[in-house]
């Protein structure tokens, strides 16, 4: 057994954890913590004042909250608000770190890279979205320069983003399997998970669904208010299939009745938590081959790549759901997405980390 290590583990400055602001960084952190926690690691959390972290101590601080980084352009300066969340998290971390063996950045915003350098305790950063900023890019070139070895990320393609995609340690992610239900019998319709925003592009599941005339469940934290008024001009079926964004538990129980899960990501989706969520209820996915489910789904056992942007191609594939086994998405859900080889590939990361320092 290593070394119990005593990690903070600073969230996202988005939204408040459990608020679905910080999309599949809440799910990544409340299970990061679970695995270390149950690997015998002492594990605090600071966030956003009204964060909530099942059986996991955190340290709520106030202040405004920073706009998402995939709301801004690719050359828009950087931003902080007055009274800054992101400020005080990390003046937190500045006057905590002597108590800490390993400060874990989860947040995908410039201060926390700039700022490595003025720590004495190490920071690892753990990135959640690809390349979205030239700000950004260098701030993250840059720490790969300062410190090889203390860059995270979800798949191999998301790290290829940034030009210096060697220096990332690919850590994947992970689902606490006895949260979700197998579902053998599904029902008729299709779901469809995740921020209503528009890199996500739920108008091509809207299209594809209409397309194979099979109804279509929504989820998730509705993000973009204009986008999706003009989704529902567009379909107005659409408000009727909207179930809002449920926590996990009810999330689970829609979902595995569905037939399968449909991923529409007009960007290099980083991971897609939503994918491994529906495998573990055996819900094959169907998703464009973009990003993170292209490094998931095995096409024709657990789902369906399509072509991205492909819609009468993902009407295609949603034809095809028989052929799929749903007892192989579960199976792949517990061989690949177990939580303790999760936390056991972080823990593994910190201490090539912490150990470099040692020596
Ligand atoms: N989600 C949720 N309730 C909903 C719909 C989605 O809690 O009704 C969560 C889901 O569990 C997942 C996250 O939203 O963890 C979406 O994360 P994903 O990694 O798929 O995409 P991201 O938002 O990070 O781009």
């Amino acid at each position: 057994m290593p070394t119990t290590r005593r990690l903070l583990l600073i969230s996202t400055p988005v939204g408040p954890l459990g608020s679905g602001l910080g999309g599949g960084v809440e799910l990544t952190l409340q299970n990061l913590c679970q695995g270390l926690r149950a690997r015998g690691h002492r594990v605090t959390v600071a966030a956003p004042e009204g964060s909530a972290l099942a059986g996991v101590p955190v340290v709520e601080v106030a202040g405004q909250l920073q706009p998402t980084a995939h709301t801004q352009g690719r050359n828009t300066p950087i931003t902080l608000p007055g009274d800054s969340v992101l400020g005080n998290l990390w003046r937190y971390a500045r006057q905590h770190q002597g108590e800490f063996d390993l400060i874990v950045n989860l947040a995908y915003d410039w201060l926390p890279f700039y700022l490595s350098e003025f720590f004495d305790t190490p920071v690892a950063h753990f990135v959640t979205m690809g390349s979205l900023s030239e700000a950004m890019d260098e701030a993250i070139r840059q720490v790969a320069r300062q410190f090889p070895g203390r860059l995270g990320a979800y798949t191999r393609t998301q790290a290829d983003t940034f030009g210096v995609a060697n220096t990332f340690v690919i850590l994947g992610s992970a689902i606490d399997l006895a949260q979700y239900d197998f579902c053998a019998s599904p029902g008729e319709a299709l779901a469809w998970m995740g921020r209503i925003s528009p890199e996500k592009g739920l108008e091509d599941a809207l299209e594809a669904a209409a397309m194979a005339q099979v109804p279509l469940k929504i989820l998730g934290k509705l993000e973009d208010a204009n986008y999706w008024q003009r989704l529902c001009d567009r379909f107005p079926e659409a408000a009727d299939c909207y179930l809002g964004f449920l926590p996990t538990a009810e999330l689970q129980q829609v979902l595995r009745q569905c037939r399968a899960l449909v991923m529409t990501p007009r960007w290099v989706e980083a991971f897609g938590n939503v994918a491994i969520e529906a495998l573990a209820c055996g819900v094959p996915v169907i998703a464009y081959a973009r990003g993170g489910p292209a490094e998931i789904v095995q096409p024709g056992v657990t789902g369906w790549l399509v072509p991205p942007d492909d819609v009468p191609g993902l009407a295609t594939a949603i034809a095809r759901i028989d052929q799929l086994d749903r007892q192989a998405c579960r199976r792949q859900a517990e061989t690949d997405y177990s939580l303790d080889a999760l936390a056991a590939r972080f823990e593994q990361w910190f201490e090539s980390i912490i150990q470099a320092l040692e020596r």
